[in-house]
């Protein structure tokens, strides 16, 4: 048993993306595809339907849908690894993450953990990309529990793996990250992205 257990959200908060939506753009000028206001506007509808549903890949059913609504024609499974890759070269972690991660990990008395909305394995790929999963005691995705955050599932799955006599959670999202552990009586910090990390976990020790 820990004496603090600190939480933090992946996307937007240890990993920072200069302009997401380039990232789709981006893959699909890799497959030889216009990305067009129709494309885009069917691939995302699709997207963020299925990955509120948890369906298994929310990537392929946009990308499908996509091509079904503007009749172009790709391959999908290509199409997805190329997102993912996309993805991950835009992901930047800059050094002071690291530090700040770092000096909590030699911390006494301290586990760390990662609690992000998506599916295990691109979170968990993205944080071994970025030599940022030797930190961590323990991640959760929002996938595996089959709740989103806020939702409070998540976070009273986040206890059983990391049983501590206080949470934190550190986090972007005003809902997801800072209501969602208010309401479980975790502590929360709001950072603005990976920049303010560094002064979250200043307030922490
Ligand atoms: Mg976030």
């Amino acid at each position: 048993m820990s004496d603090v257990a600190v939480w933090f959200d992946l996307d937007g908060t240890l990993l920072a993306f200069d302009d997401y939506g380039a990232v789709v753009e981006h893959a699909c000028v890799e497959m030889g595809i216009d990305p067009t206001d129709a494309f885009l506007e069917a691939y995302y509808d699709r997207f963020f339907d299925a990955f509120r549903n948890y369906h298994p890949d929310p990537f392929r059913a946009g990308v499908e849908r996509a091509v079904m609504a503007t009749g172009s024609y790709v391959d999908a499974v290509a199409f997805v690894d190329t997102i993912r890759e996309a993805e991950f070269d835009a992901a930047k972690v800059p050094e002071a993450v690291h530090d700040a991660l770092a000096e909590l990990e030699a911390a006494d008395g301290v586990a760390l953990g990662v609690l992000t909305n998506g599916l295990e394995e691109w979170q968990r790929g993205k944080l071994e990309a970025n030599e940022l999963l030797g930190y961590f005691d323990a991640t959760l995705t929002s996938y595996e529990v089959g709740r989103h955050k806020p939702a409070p599932e998540v976070f009273a799955r986040a206890e059983k793996l990391l049983p501590a006599d206080e949470h934190v959670m550190v986090g972007d999202d005003d809902e997801a990250d800072v209501a969602g552990a208010r309401e479980r009586g975790w502590r929360a910090i709001h950072v603005d992205g990976p920049e303010s990390v560094g002064d979250a976990v200043a307030r922490i020790r």
